[in-house]
């Protein structure tokens, strides 16, 4: 009896150090961390986690397998900490609200998060959904019913009443209902909270806000305020008591200046700042989440005649020139830099353009690269665990033919993602 259980505890044992591994060989390594490329480097992937980093090319045992990237140059899989994964915008993204069920929002979901995580895209932060859509992607994506990016979601994004997230905006009369904060709108702190909290119940991660006026929404200015101090301290302060982060959309320099004071999280978009407000956020420590696509599109779309309703287009126009410049400006000056792209602006899947832009603006290569890992993670303080290539650290691991530090385009052409230790496309 004690010979045979002892014999079934040595079984155990004996199996369980002895699980198959993955063993990535990489021609090329880029680790996050900001060193030098490692040539020839086998990574030894057990349980979804790195277990080990080793020079040269392992060969393993039997029955492991060995994933051969030998061409390639393997990176950490890529955290994208802006995007709205809960649509695309179309001519028709005004009206579809009148036709689509949350169902269906949901399940077209579905084929953007695939195609984000085929992009080598392995994390994101969502933005802002039309309410709770983003949890239950969330939740499928988790359980492994569908393929996708690791989510953090900010649910429904806070405004105030006409303010760009206001779910109302430009409507006809009986349409103009008076949102409230369950919808996220917010006027005053005792909304505020509550806004938080309710975020909080619907299973959010962050919160993310819309400080001021933006493009793409049915109303007059894209860059006015529309929060006041004490309702960003509100919000700021609850926020904490969840341990939930604060995102916030800003374009305008006195909203990004009080919500950098009010001590939010990271500042998206940015259009507006000025060496006053550059110099508030490197004093708060606070990050900012350039979005230079979401630039881009709207300045491509505001030649379009007919793209965009009127009151949308010279927003557009505006913001897209008054952006040129604030990303080489403030990457000069030392803000801290996340990637992000506002990604379901621009279609689902290209967020690898930002490098692009990033580098254009007279970012170092490498350097664009960490705001798309380490960065990102410090960003999501899931940096203990992810954003990285090292020993102990979950296993988000893509590849890409050729050097993307010399030439950035190869990050668009993403070979091999893997996320926790399973491989979702191979070359
Ligand atoms: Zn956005």
């Amino acid at each position: 009896m004690m010979r045979s259980l002892l014999a079934v505890l040595i079984l155990g044992g004996f199996l369980n150090s002895a699980s198959a591994a993955t063993i990535i060989h990489a021609g090329r390594l880029i680790d996050g961390r900001g060193g030098p490329v490692q040539n020839e480097m086998s990574l030894i992937i057990e349980e979804g986690k790195i277990k080990r980093i080793v020079k040269g090319y392992v060969a393993g045992e039997a029955k492991d397998r060995v994933i051969r990237l030998t061409d390639q140059t393997v990176l950490p899989g890529f955290m994208d900490m802006h995007t709205h994964l809960i649509s695309q915008h179309s001519k028709d993204a005004y009206t579809e609200k009148f036709f689509m069920e949350q169902a269906d929002y949901a399940l077209r979901s579905t084929t953007y998060a695939r195609a984000t995580l085929m992009a080598g895209f392995t994390t994101v932060r969502e933005l802002g959904d039309n309410g709770v859509n983003s949890v239950a992607l969330r939740k499928a994506i988790t359980n492994g019913w569908i393929p996708g990016p690791r989510i953090f979601t900010a649910g429904k994004s806070l405004a105030t009443t006409g303010g760009h997230a206001d779910p109302t905006n430009g409507m006809k009369g009986d349409f103009k209902r008076d949102a409230g904060p369950v919808d996220g709108v917010i006027n005053g702190v005792d909304d505020a909270r509550k806004a938080v909290r309710q975020r909080y119940k619907d299973g959010a991660d962050l919160i993310k806000l819309t400080a001021t006026g933006g493009v793409l929404s049915l109303a007059a200015s894209g860059n006015n305020p529309q929060f006041t101090d004490d309702e960003l301290q509100a919000i700021v302060q609850i926020a904490r008591d969840y341990n939930m982060t604060v995102a916030v959309h800003a374009h305008g320099t006195e909203g990004i200046r009080r919500a950098v004071l009010a001590g939010v999280d990271s500042i998206e978009h940015g259009t507006y700042m000025t060496d006053e407000t550059i110099g508030l956020m490197k004093d708060k420590g606070t990050w900012w989440v350039p979005t230079c696509m979401a630039a881009e599109w709207v300045g491509e779309k505001a030649k379009e005649p007919g793209y965009f309703p009127e009151i949308v287009r010279p927003k557009a126009i505006t913001v897209a020139q008054a952006f040129q410049g604030t990303f080489a400006k403030a990457y000069k000056a030392g803000v801290k830099i996340a990637f992000g792209t506002d990604s379901g602006v621009s279609p689902h899947g290209q967020n690898a353009r930002e490098f692009e832009l990033m580098v254009e603006g007279g970012m170092s290569p490498m350097e664009a690269i960490q705001t798309a890992t380490l960065n990102a993670a410090k960003l999501l303080k899931i940096d203990d665990r992810l954003g990285t290539l090292e020993e102990g650290k979950i296993a988000d691991v893509i590849a890409v033919e050729g050097n993307p530090l010399t030439d950035i385009k190869t990050l668009k052409k993403v070979s091999f993602v893997m996320k926790e230790g399973e491989v979702f496309k191979s070359p």
